[in-house]
């Protein structure tokens, strides 16, 4: 509701951020909008992460932006789609982030995937696909230090999370279940202090004890 409030105040964004919100919009690339993303950079701001873990990087809009926000942090970052791969390792030269981003081309799920996790991380940001976030969250939270930060997104799934079973689309009705049933369960494990935002499309903000 508020969003172009928001952005009414915010700073012209550099030309590569421009030309990948275009892109995004032209090719339904589901990035984070405008005032989600400014509200997550702020809450990224104050945990000041120096080792990102990125699940869904579609074209790298996320990756960049919190690079650019951050500028002692590394962000390794994962995605499965091939042509959202090749845009986001464009985007991410033109950005001048190639150190400090490291884009791997995998299923996150697949074993491929593992190399990522012979490190630590202070902070891991799932955005990728909503039925599989347990799964996600399952291989990858091992690697996050205590006080380290869990962020999820999309936890609203556009209103869809508020529907009756009948109303939801069949197709969407178990990634919607399960949705619920990790946000359900997160908020209760109690190895986390987490909390649901209202943030964007729904933010989950789970810190590490
Ligand atoms: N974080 C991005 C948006 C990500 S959109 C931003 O805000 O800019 C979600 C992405 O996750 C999609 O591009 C999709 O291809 C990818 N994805 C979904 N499931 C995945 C998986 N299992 N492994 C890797 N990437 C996955
Ligand atoms: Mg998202």
């Amino acid at each position: 509701m508020y969003g172009a409030y928001i952005e009414g105040f915010m700073e012209e964004k550099d030309s590569v951020v421009q030309e990948m919100e275009q892109y995004a919009a032209q090719h339904y690339v589901p990035i984070m909008e405008n005032d989600a993303i400014d509200a997550f950079l702020g809450l990224l701001t104050i945990q000041q992460p120096t080792a990102i873990l990125e699940i869904g990087s579609a074209i790298g809009y996320s990756a960049i932006r919190m690079a650019q926000r951050l500028p002692e942090a590394s962000i390794v970052t994962i995605e499965r789609d091939a042509e959202r791969f090749e845009k986001a390792v464009q985007f991410i030269d033109a950005a001048g982030c190639q150190e400090r981003i490291r884009i791997i081309e995998a299923d996150a799920l697949a074993q491929e995937a593992d190399v990522v996790v012979d490190k630590t991380y202070d902070a891991l940001f799932i955005d990728a696909a909503k039925g599989q976030y347990r799964r996600f969250f399952d291989k990858y939270s091992p690697a996050i230090e205590s006080k380290g930060v869990i962020y999820c997104d999309n936890m609203f799934m556009h209103g869809m999370v508020l529907q009756e079973e009948q109303d939801i689309p069949k197709r969407k009705r178990t990634m919607i279940r399960k949705l619920k049933e990790f946000t359900h369960w997160l908020m209760s494990h109690p190895d986390y202090e987490t909390t649901l935002l209202p943030i964007g499309d729904g933010l989950l903000v789970a810190v590490k004890k």
